[in-house]
């Protein structure tokens, strides 16, 4: 078990910032996925903790020891990449030994090692099989059972799903969470997968452009995100997000845009250009012939654009004259392309953001 902590790190290749300023408390047993889009720092971030690169700025602690210069191989720590990185000419068994042979451990202990890890994997019927005789969802299971032999402090993972068609995917997702949760050892993951992060994670860390975005664990970074770029990451169909202006007015605030019409929150806010944030699934389509809107929240009008069925609901697309917003709404509500539709969302499931800033509000 590893508590690890990252402090005020920067790496800087040629002329970039690959990894800006970050700081990030990894406590024991937590699960913390590293996610945002590609390019945004992640897998430099998990080289730099797991010593295959000096932070140029920084310090990274494991278990309170500054490690910030110590070299892979004295971290405790074990990467599993998202080519598997196995060795093609080696059996699965002589693949996860290996790692153990490298520190010497003895034969018979190295024996017993690698039956105990095939069979916490499920990988005893293929001990003897060399990497190209497995599937690829079989292969990422001997590249986790070769960082498991070593008993690690912690598992660092880049993006191990990639390689896996959906199906293998959803189910390996299961597994590698059965197995944290029976290990309660560190994991640090890297994905651009907001589901991997969401379905897996106890704790996220959004990056953008070598910065952190928000941590948060999966239920905080859906309900409160932190800022434009967080909501428009987290969650799919994402959240709409509207331009609006907010004017004061007696003690209330008035939202307005082209079609859209609002009474947010109470209180003297200064005039000010927001982005409203509501997730599709938190607009609801107003009662036909209602057009009085007394309740505090946001009002969008305009015209269906599309109407997509998904089987389980239907989304709604929807031009207001000056935004297009997505509904998500139950199949059984009559809509056609081109009806004229009005859709609210109550002042609970409105987030809003300084547009100037990108950082949320209250
Ligand atoms: P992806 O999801 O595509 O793997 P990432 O978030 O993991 O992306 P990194 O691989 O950490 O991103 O790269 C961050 C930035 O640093 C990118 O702009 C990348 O081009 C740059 N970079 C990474 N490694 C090097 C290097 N060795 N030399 C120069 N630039 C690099």
């Amino acid at each position: 078990m590893s508590r690890i902590d990252i402090v005020n790190v920067s790496a800087q290749f040629t002329g970039h910032l690959a990894v800006d300023n970050v700081s990030l408390t990894i406590d024991d047993g937590d699960f913390v996925v590293l996610l945002g889009p590609s390019g945004c720092g992640k897998t430099t971030l998990l080289r730099m903790i797991a010593g295959l690169l000096e932070p140029t700025d920084g310090r990274i602690l494991i278990d309170g020891n500054d490690m910030t210069t110590t070299s892979s191989a004295q971290r405790n720590l074990a990467m599993v990449f998202q080519s598997y990185a196995l060795y093609p000419h080696l059996t699965v068994a002589k693949n996860i030994e290996f790692p153990l042979a490298t520190i010497r451990m003895p034969k018979q202990e190295r024996r017993t090692r690698v039956e105990e890890v095939a069979a916490t994997l499920g990988l005893q019927g293929l001990l003897d099989r060399r990497p190209k005789e497995l599937s690829g969802g079989q292969r990422q299971r001997v590249a986790v059972g070769r960082a498991l032999a070593r008993r690690p402090g912690a598992y660092l993972m880049d993006e191990p799903l990639s390689n896996l068609d959906a199906k293998l995917r959803t189910a390996t997702r299961t597994e590698l969470s059965d197995l944290h949760q029976r290990l309660a050892s560190t994991f640090i993951y890297v994905t651009h997968d907001q589901v991997e992060a969401m379905t897996m994670a106890t704790k996220i860390a959004i990056l953008n452009s070598g910065r952190i975005e928000q941590v948060g664990t999966p239920t905080q970074v859906y309900d409160r995100p932190a800022s434009v770029f967080v909501a428009g990451f987290i969650g799919s169909p994402p959240m709409n997000l509207v331009d609006a202006q907010i004017e004061s007015l007696d003690s209330r605030v008035t939202v307005s845009g082209d079609g859209i019409t609002g009474w947010l929150f109470p209180g003297d806010t200064e005039p000010l250009d927001v982005t409203i944030g509501v997730r599709p699934e938190h607009l609801l389509p107003a009662p036909a012939g209602h057009t009085a809107f007394t309740d505090s929240g946001v009002r969008f009008e305009g015209r269906i654009t599309r109407v997509e069925n998904l089987g389980s609901h239907q989304l709604l697309h929807v031009h207001t004259g000056s935004a297009t917003v997505t509904a998500a709404v139950d199949r059984m509500i009559p809509a056609d392309r081109g009806d004229a539709i009005a859709l609210t969302a109550s002042a609970d499931n409105i987030h809003l953001f300084d547009t100037a800033t990108g950082r949320r509000l209250e």
